[in-house]
């Protein structure tokens, strides 16, 4: 039987849990300022990446990562027929590279917890590395390659999203939610209330300032800044890109990675920084990027400079999304989703899908539940 479902957010989690519970027979309304142009999610890099995001210590967010990573090929293949557009899913894999020793040595510790956690990465001298990537400087001191992470253009995977959800039917109401209540219903910030059988919770960093859910059991979230640049080539006309895969680097112990897109251009990325809600876009990271992207690829210098960007990862304390029914009765949480939103979109849009129509879900899935 289908619901009337209400999905609170326009991001990519809300979008693809949108679209799969359309898919599944639901009634679909997603309430959003901006859906599908705005938060965490239009200034992503949209990497997906389990291999090179495994942090130490994290071992069962990585778990999760390669999970979700499995979810894409099958994902992006139906949204492209469902909109009949392409989303730049590519899967030519991805080259880390080291600058100097002490960068070495971090990435040779890194190679080994990957293994461990039998992950697929390989050492590769600095020549090998050249070889890959004929952009890289010469004065590297060789990296990892890692075949299985891949990366999407997130922007014209969110166009995609809202093509298909209008193909399914999925309503969409241009507005911001203020309180969730006993229905359930929302509250919109023009009065109007609007009741349904489920709500899907799916606000990135704005959940905190949703009134009325202090007793759903959410961890609470905090906003986590990164800057990000898109820089365009230097010649739109060129058969040539200058990257055709992701490259990632360790400069002097800094993290970097430059994401090609289908259309030549770069996106370079990206800071991490803990400081609340501010968004202002800070010279000082810029030319941190900059600098850094240029000593991996020289040829940096040479594209255009196009956007310099900030956004908020949704982080929850121990960096894990939670997924699953929160204490409210009908109202769902698919949040906290902090660096890998893009990568776990399917796996979350699956499992949401699953829980409202009284599937079971993997223990791995379970295991995310708030409440
Ligand atoms: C610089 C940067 C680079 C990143 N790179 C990657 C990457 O390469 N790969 C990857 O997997 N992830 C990446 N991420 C992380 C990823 O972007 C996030 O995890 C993901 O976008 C979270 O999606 P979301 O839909 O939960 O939140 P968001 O994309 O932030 O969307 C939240 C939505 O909720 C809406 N909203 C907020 N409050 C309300 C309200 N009160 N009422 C109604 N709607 C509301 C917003 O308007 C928005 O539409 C990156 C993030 C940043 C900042």
């Amino acid at each position: 039987m289908g619901w009337r479902v209400q999905v609170v957010g326009g991001g990519v989690i809300g979008l693809a849990c949108a679209w799969e519970l359309s898919r599944n027979g639901h009634e679909v309304t997603v309430v959003a300022p901006a859906p599908g142009r705005d938060g965490a999610s239009w200034v992503a890099a949209g990497m997906l990446a389990p291999v090179t995001e495994a942090h130490f210590g994290e071992s069962a967010l990585t778990a999760l990562l390669v999970e979700g990573a499995g979810h894409w090929p099958a994902f992006a293949a139906a949204l492209e027929a469902a909109s009949g557009l392409a989303i730049g899913y590519d899967t030519a894999g991805t080259v880390t590279v080291a600058l100097d020793a002490s960068d070495r040595a971090s990435l040779d510790d890194l190679l080994a917890y990957q293994h461990s956690l039998g992950l697929e990465a390989s050492r590769r001298s600095a020549s090998e590395c050249r070889r890959l990537v004929p952009a890289l400087s010469p004065a590297l001191r060789g990296g990892l390659e890692v075949p299985g992470d891949h990366q999407v253009d997130n922007r014209a995977l969110l166009g995609a999203l809202r093509q298909a959800c209008g193909e399914g039917g999925v309503t969409f109401v241009e507005g911001r939610v203020t309180a969730v209540e006993n229905g359930p219903a929302l509250v919109l910030d023009d009065g109007r209330r609007s009741a349904s059988d489920r709500i899907v919770l799916a606000a990135g960093t704005g959940l905190p300032s949703i009134d009325g859910l202090a007793a759903a059991g959410l961890p609470p979230l905090r906003p986590v800044k990164g800057h990000i640049l898109r820089l365009g080539p230097p010649d739109a006309t060129s058969p040539v890109p200058l990257l055709a895969r992701t490259v990632r680097g360790l400069v002097h112990g800094r993290s970097v990675y430059l994401v090609p897109r289908p259309d030549g251009s770069v996106v370079v990325g990206a800071t991490v920084e803990e400081r609340g809600t501010d968004t202002a876009v800070r010279a000082g990271a810029v030319y941190e990027l900059l600098c850094d992207a240029r000593t991996i690829v020289p040829a940096v210098d040479e594209l255009e400079l196009l956007e310099a960007a900030t956004g908020l990862r949704p982080a929850t304390p121990d960096n894990t999304p939670r997924i699953g029914w929160t204490a409210l009765d009908g109202v769902l949480a698919a949040v906290g989703h902090y660096r890998n939103g893009i990568l776990l979109a399917p796996l979350t849009a699956a499992a949401v899908a699953a829980l409202v129509g009284r599937r079971p879900v993997a223990p791995l899935i379970a295991s995310l539940a708030p409440a």
